[in-house]
């Protein structure tokens, strides 16, 4: 029996159910929030409203969020423990470093950063995340998360992907990669854990719907790996139309197996005035049950394969290497 850590504790994965594989509740620039925190407002009003928004999420009969939100996008898990226990669902966390380009400066005269010879010090730290606990919570990580954007490869995103490798290797927990699929970074991510004897299995390529490019993704499905079409709602990358289009193609050559759905929205993102959210009406975390699933299926696609991409892909995704 394979068991998956949640933010409430361990779960069968049987009883992980309709899974949305990317969604955050929230993204903050940590030390921002900690000396500007004029945003960001009132602490329990926050908590109120994400609970208050997943729990409109539940009553979709989603039962699962996978939440990456690691070391660069604000992860504060006694913040995420307070809000899972208000809430009818259940939150998987992550452990990793969001970077596309440098690490933390915290890394940078550490291990590796210092001489190639000495060891890794990321690789104990997710490590604690996924077997301990993070921060003395006694939540657990169940995956690994890490970055590859339009910058491709630069020796700290490389860094930190091969120290995700290694972690998976002690742990074998489930891998989670941001790719930039315009930019074919997968093959990148590819490159490098085929050499660290990563299996594809193992590894969702996050972002994939970002791109209508069929073929391509085809190859990476047919290499192994899960494909995150998980950014519905964020139409200045991908129109609604394209991301339903690329999903049911997709569908229609048989790789409903290959794929996760989610928005990647969050209740809270530092990352914009508060307004930009007004020009991505639809990015929210209903989006998914309220358009694009009847929209997928006026293109043909069975709920057999939604229930493949909702239920059964994301536990397999979330079972691997146990
Ligand atoms: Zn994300």
């Amino acid at each position: 029996m394979a068991l998956v850590q949640t933010v409430r504790g361990p779960v069968d994965g049987a009883e992980l159910g309709p899974t949305l594989v990317h969604e955050h509740v929230f993204v903050l620039t940590a030390d921002v929030q900690q000396n500007w925190p004029g945003e960001w407002g009132d602490e329990d009003a926050r908590v109120d409203d994400a609970v208050a928004k997943l729990t409109a999420l539940a009553q979709t009969g989603v039962r699962t969020i996978v939440d990456p939100t690691v070391v660069g996008l604000g992860r504060f898990i006694p913040r995420i423990a307070r809000i899972a226990e208000r809430v009818p669902l259940q939150i998987v966390v992550a452990t990793g470093i969001y970077t596309y380009g440098d690490v933390p400066f915290f890394f940078r005269s550490r291990g590796r950063g210092l001489h190639p010879d000495l060891p890794e010090p990321m690789v104990d730290l997710f490590v604690q995340d996924l077997t301990e606990g993070i921060a003395g919570t006694g939540v657990r990580a169940a995956f690994l998360k890490c970055a590859v954007d339009e910058h491709g490869l630069t020796p700290d995103v490389e860094r930190v992907l091969r120290a995700v490798a290694q972690a998976h290797h002690v742990t074998g927990a489930p891998v989670m990669v941001h790719t930039h699929p315009a930019t074919r970074q997968g093959l990148a991510v590819r490159r490098v854990l085929d050499e660290e004897g990563v299996p594809a299995g193992v590894v969702m390529l996050a972002h994939s719907g970002d791109t209508q490019d069929a073929d391509h993704l085809a190859q990476l499905a047919e290499a192994g790996f899960v494909l995150g079409m998980d950014r519905f709602g964020l139409e200045t990358v991908a129109s609604f139309e394209q991301r339903v289009d690329t999903v049911a193609e997709l569908c229609r050559r048989g790789y409903a197996a290959s794929m996760g759905l989610s928005h990647d929205t969050a209740c809270y993102v530092d990352w914009a005035e508060p307004a930009a959210r007004d020009w991505l009406p639809r990015w929210h975390y209903l989006h998914i049950h309220q358009d694009v699933l009847p929209a997928l299926r006026e293109r043909g696609v069975t709920q057999e394969q939604i229930d493949a991409m909702l239920v059964d892909t994301p536990r397999r995704w979330l079972e691997a290497g146990r």
